[in-house]
């Protein structure tokens, strides 16, 4: 039997495919390759296909035994979200569908679904736990949240079982450098930053120093790459096991503001780098950070590299290699 990864030409989906092959998963990567790359699917069969076409989709249930789906295949830029939501919609919830009817067309009961912190919006309070109220302030956020309560009534009616993983800030990169993050365009803070420390970008902007957190700075937890991937894995084997279907915050329960960051970025390099203070960044809360004791408890996760610095270090080496 197979699991098949949706957007494992992606960041995320191209770490969990790593890891799963590593531990003896076969593995059928199923792509578009829109943002995803084809060199990241380095381990396993790849199909190039779109959720958006039924019969691609179909496609490979007939081809191959497939136990498990998981789910990573959706488009992740918030502020583009905000202008164009039909792409969102479109993308993210109703090409979900069909992989969710292929599923139940092939007797496939298992998907562990990739989820964010976008769903909570604007925290009450932090840390943030799985039974806190969801309200996404953008279209990203909404349509992950669409398809959380689809799992949920798939779940009752036609017995899919399901994992809903809701990471925060997925950072770092494979520590053996074999992949990394390749998002084009770049809009994420730790790459940015390197690429301001190797002076391919002339500086850094801090978006907002007015903030209420301890430096003025945003608040986020970061939580490396490979650390998500073993959490994925985790959650196969307790739906293998007969585990109920669940929500998991995945992250360290640790906030790094923007100016930490840049100053991780400062130690690991030793490079220093123009810092542009600048406006907010529309739709950003203070300070996002998860208690992530669930899927310890539950799952019995633990992240490995949970250090800002050790996330960075791997992140510097991916992108080093990339440049070169
Ligand atoms: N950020 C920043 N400058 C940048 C990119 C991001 O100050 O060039 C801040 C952003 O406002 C947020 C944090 O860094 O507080 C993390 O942003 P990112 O886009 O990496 O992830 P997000 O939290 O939006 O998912």
């Amino acid at each position: 039997m197979a699991i098949l990864v949706c957007g494992g030409a992606g960041y995320i989906g191209s770490h969990i495919n790593k890891e799963l092959s590593r531990r003896g998963y076969e593995t059928v990567i199923f792509d578009n390759l829109v943002y995803g790359h084809r060199e990241a699917v380095k381990w396993g069969s790849f199909i190039l296909g779109d959720l958006k076409n039924p019969n691609e989709i179909n496609g490979v249930f007939e081809k191959y035994p497939i136990e498990a789906v998981m789910h990573f295949a959706a488009y992740a830029y918030v502020g583009e979200s905000v202008l164009d939501p039909e792409k969102y919609y479109f993308n993210n919830v109703a090409n979900t569908l069909n992989l969710l009817r292929a599923m139940r067309t092939h007797g496939c009961d298992k998907i562990i679904f990739s989820s964010t912190c976008a769903t909570y919006g604007e925290p009450e309070r932090v840390p943030i736990t799985e039974d806190m109220p969801q309200r996404p302030i953008n279209p990203y956020g909404a349509s992950k949240l669409m398809i959380e309560r689809i799992l949920k009534d798939y779940g009752a009616a036609y017995g899919l079982k399901y994992a809903v993983l809701r990471y925060f800030n997925a950072a770092g990169a494979d520590p053996e450098g074999e992949i990394g993050e390749d998002h084009d365009p770049e809009t994420h803070l730790i790459p940015l930053v390197l690429d301001a420390a190797s002076g391919k970008r002339p500086d850094i902007k801090v978006f907002g120093t007015d903030y209420p957190t301890r430096d003025g700075s945003c608040v986020r937890d970061y939580i490396h790459v490979t650390d998500l991937a073993d959490a994925h894995i985790r959650a196969l084997k307790y739906l293998q096991n007969g585990g109920e279907s669940d929500c998991f915050n995945l992250g360290n329960e640790k906030g790094t503001s923007v100016l930490e960051v840049i100053d991780a970025v400062r130690r690991v390099t030793g490079k220093d780098f123009k810092v542009t203070l600048t406006d907010r960044r529309p739709g950003d809360p203070a300070a996002l950070v998860g208690s992530s004791e669930k899927a310890k408890r539950v799952l019995g996760w633990e992240p490995k590299y949970a250090d800002v610095e050790t996330i960075v270090r791997h992140a510097a080496k991916w992108r080093k290699y990339k440049d070169e």
